[in-house]
């Protein structure tokens, strides 16, 4: 067992930290078993708040993901692909049960392998998990009348068999929760890989996995690096891939998939626009801009990192959102009262730090409040790019930190062309007193999520993914069953 809190810099507070037992090293869980990866090689995790090693996690070779394809094989094959989709939701309402009775133990966990805040992690991301596992456990056993046509002539909805995930470091466990809990509900097998800086949530929701009784093989997690995740997407016997992540690796699966039957989701990266009219109830607002954007550090795909601001309004909403800026606290993912936690990793900070410096380069402004920030550990204050272009390149690439950047527009049509003029088409929000002007945004603006007078909105019965670069497929609602099952066969 570790004992984080001796050494650690912060003093967390002890209530929420004295239930999280993190081992000093995870092994991978594959056939429902706990063994080491067979070159017995592994890596650290650390906690980006104070760069202390967290624990070693087992790094899987190709020899291991093989080794998870053929448990996840052999579980699809035996009893999984057999069982009653009620029997199959009862696992799943299980698992959720358990994570709502480890909810604090997660949020810790969560937040001190990926930094983020542990007010959000507690409130927003666990809760959040459960409800997904909920949600898709009641879509178990009502498959044949889930899908338009089903059952008609004979037609039966199937699995489609091995699924290979690979999961990002944002929202480490909720990503785990998207991909497995329609995956299981429908009655097909998993591997998943989480992101190299963020595994423990995962390894920690297959202890939960095994705790509920899912048989051996069912869901496997394999920890490592991109190497990993490269072998899980490429493997033979794996049906189908659901991917979420960068634009770029995307592009790569999406190459490494063509030519092949698996079928797959792709949710990448986004740029939104967070559109305000000058009717907009500006104090609102300007908390939604600050949800929108300084949400777990800005580590957010559907993040609202353009403002776009009606001119008539844009001082009063730029010295609002500035008087605003100046209370949020940026410290300790583990203290209650934080905002922005820390940034995931060193490469994260030095990406984010490089491509403020070029926003300046280009001509613009940069603006940051007198907030203090921790000088140890990664972390960066939230920050305003004032006199942007629509060419600047902080204003066309994803910054995926605490940045945001400003521009100013004067009709509905011009908010519109602004925020299309980009390779992504995640989401998007917009704030009016008048559901003339919001339909017209929310009609005509390419994007697979648009928020009207609020922003960061989730729920799992609703379907989320973009359109462009930003990806292919739905994950959420019952659009999210769609990938997972086939018909006819
Ligand atoms: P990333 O670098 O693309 O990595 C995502 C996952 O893919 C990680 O597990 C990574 O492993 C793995 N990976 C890396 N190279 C691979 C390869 N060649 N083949 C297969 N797997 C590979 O993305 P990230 O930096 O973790 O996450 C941030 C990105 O995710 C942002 O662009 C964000 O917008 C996007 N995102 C999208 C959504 C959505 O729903 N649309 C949601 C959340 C995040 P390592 O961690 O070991 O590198
Ligand atoms: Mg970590």
């Amino acid at each position: 067992m570790y004992d984080f809190i001796n050494g650690n810099e912060y003093a967390p507070a002890p209530e929420s930290t004295a239930i999280v037992n993190i081992k000093k090293k995870y092994g991978l869980y594959i056939g429902g078993k706990w063994v080491d990866a067979q070159g017995k090689k592994t890596f650290e995790t650390i906690n980006p708040a104070n760069q202390q090693v967290l624990s070693k996690v087992a790094d899987a070779s190709k020899a291991d993901v093989d080794a998870a394809v053929k448990a996840a094989r052999k579980a699809f094959e035996g009893e999984w692909s057999s069982i009653s989709g009620a029997e199959r939701g009862k696992y799943l309402y299980r698992i959720a049960r358990i994570l709502q009775e480890r909810s604090r133990e997660f949020a810790v966990l969560e937040s001190m392998d990926g930094g983020k805040p542990i007010r959000e992690s507690r409130d927003i991301d666990i809760p959040l998990v459960a409800a997904h596992f909920f949600y898709y456990a009641g879509w178990a056993d009502k498959l044949d009348f889930a899908f338009p046509g089903a059952g008609i002539g004979g037609q039966k909805v199937k699995p489609v068999g091995v699924v290979g995930q690979v999961i990002p470091w944002n929202f480490p466990l909720m990503m785990a929760a998207w991909k497995i809990a329609p995956a299981l509900a429908s009655g097909n097998t998993v591997v998943l890989k989480p992101a190299e800086t963020t595994s423990l949530t995962a390894l920690l929701l297959a202890e939960v996995i095994e705790e509920a009784g899912v048989p051996a093989g069912v869901v496997n997690i394999v920890t490592g690096a991109g190497d990993t995740g490269k072998f899980v997407v490429g493997h033979p016997d794996v049906n189908k891939v659901a991917f979420t992540g960068s634009t770029c690796v995307g592009k790569h699966i999406l190459k490494s998939v063509a030519g092949t039957d698996k079928s797959y989701t792709l949710e990448l990266g986004g740029k939104a626009a967070h559109i305000i009219m000058d009717d907009a109830a500006i104090d609102q607002a300007v908390e939604g801009i600050v949800n929108g954007i300084f949400f777990n550090q800005g580590h957010v795909c559907c993040a609202g990192s353009r403002l776009l601001v009606q001119e008539g309004v844009a001082d009063k909403v730029v010295k609002k959102l500035q008087k605003r800026m100046e209370t949020l606290i940026v410290g300790n993912p583990l203290d209650k009262n934080t905002d922005i936690g820390a940034i995931n990793s060193k490469e994260q900070l030095a990406k984010i730090k490089s491509l403020v410096k070029t926003a300046t380069k280009e001509g613009a402004t940069v603006w940051q409040p007198g907030t203090s920030v921790p000088r140890k550990g990664n972390f960066y204050p939230p920050t305003l790019i004032l006199d942007c272009a629509q060419s600047h390149t902080v204003v066309q690439e994803e910054i995926f930190g605490p940045v945001l950047t400003i521009q100013t527009f004067r009709t509905v049509n011009e908010a519109v062309e602004k925020a299309n003029n980009t390779q992504y088409g995640l989401s998007g929000g917009v704030w009016s007193d008048k559901g003339a002007k919001v339909f017209k945004l929310t009609d005509n603006v390419k994007a697979g999520i648009m928020w009207a007078n609020t922003y960061n909105a989730f729920d799992p019965a609703s379907p989320f993914g973009g359109f462009k670069e930003s990806g292919i497929g739905r994950e959420g609602g019952l659009h999210g069953l769609y990938p997972y099952v086939k018909f006819n066969a």
